[in-house]
């Protein structure tokens, strides 16, 4: 059993959000100088008690925690900013422009979930609860807002969502990376791209790894999931690679005039080969991002491409 809490840094703590019971899937990163703390992501609200544990464990009083950012304004990384808005009061927001109105009216945003998750959306993401506009604080690119003990940089990373920021903690060049740096789990050297609808934007994204790859970072901190050192190059490069070919797989496929079904098909079984290699196992992976929302980001990347 992996602990609630793991120490980074003297100063930055992950909180394991053990999403759906699985240990290693979900991360929020709590940055506290012994006065006050500035959060990272907030996870889904399904597992806003479990952050709230975390915050505590770490030993960081509720009424200390100030500041909240978050990456992108999917589910799995902001989901639980409203109930925490409400149970913390005194807290404020930190989003991209274009994420803010889906923060203080989540309607639109749950209907464009739903598409993927149907019937289990209450399950995997708990009730979403609207942060009150007045709260939010949006940042654009270059940004910078003081957080307990350092400067937290706003880096505009566009490919998985238009709206996605990185977030540069200026103490200790960590990249806190949301979704843009792919999915990476601890234990197995493989980097997934989650590549759901609707905003999925391949040369935007490889843009976004190029000015990622250009910052002296002394690590990357994704969602999914914790702290990676040594040899960034290997991460870019291995998330570029897989970016590409399976956006080549699904363009052809599309091409061959196969349907979503087909396609998933095909993923699977290339990601079945990729973690034979590497005598891993995917189920945590497939945790953290389904082929549903996979498939669909990248056949509806395509169909945009040829139409326009
Ligand atoms: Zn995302």
């Amino acid at each position: 059993m992996t602990a609630l809490i793991r120490p980074l840094t003297e100063q930055i703590t992950l909180i394991d959000l053990q999403f759906q019971g699985r240990v290693e899937v979900i991360a929020a990163y709590l940055i506290y100088d012994g006065d006050t703390a500035a959060l990272v992501e907030t996870g889904p609200a399904s597992t806003a008690d479990t952050l709230l544990e975390g915050v505590q464990a770490a030993g960081v009083p509720l009424e200390a925690l100030r500041q909240i950012f978050v990456t992108h304004i999917h589910l799995d990384h902001s989901g639980a900013a409203g109930v925490l808005a409400g149970r913390l009061p005194w807290t404020t927001v930190y989003v991209h422009p274009v994420g803010a109105p889906h923060l203080s009216d989540p309607s639109k945003l749950l209907v464009s979930a739903a598409r993927i998750y149907g019937d289990k959306m209450e399950t995997l993401w708990g009730r979403i609860a609207p942060v009150p506009a007045e709260r939010i604080v949006t940042l654009n690119d270059g940004d910078a807002v003081a957080i307990p003990g350092s400067t937290l940089r706003a880096l505009a990373t566009p490919g998985h969502a238009k709206h996605h920021h990185t977030f540069f903690d200026e103490r200790s060049a960590l990249l806190f990376t949301g979704d843009v740096a792919g999915v990476r789990l601890p234990g197995v050297k493989y980097v997934r791209p989650p590549t759901p609808p609707p905003e999925l934007d391949l040369e935007e994204w490889r843009a976004s790894i190029a000015k990622l790859r250009a910052v002296d970072a002394s690590g990357v901190c994704p969602t999914h999931f914790g702290l990676f050192r040594g040899n960034l190059a290997w991460h870019w490069n291995d998330l570029e690679q897989r970016l590409v070919t399976w956006g080549e797989l699904t363009r052809a496929a599309l091409a061959r005039g196969e349907g979503a079904v087909e396609i998933l098909a095909r993923l699977k079984a290339q990601a079945a080969d990729e973690f034979r290699a590497l005598k891993a196992d995917p189920s945590s992976y497939d945790v953290a991002v389904s082929y549903e929302s996979l498939v669909a980001g990248y056949v509806r990347y395509w169909s945009k491409k040829n139409s326009g």
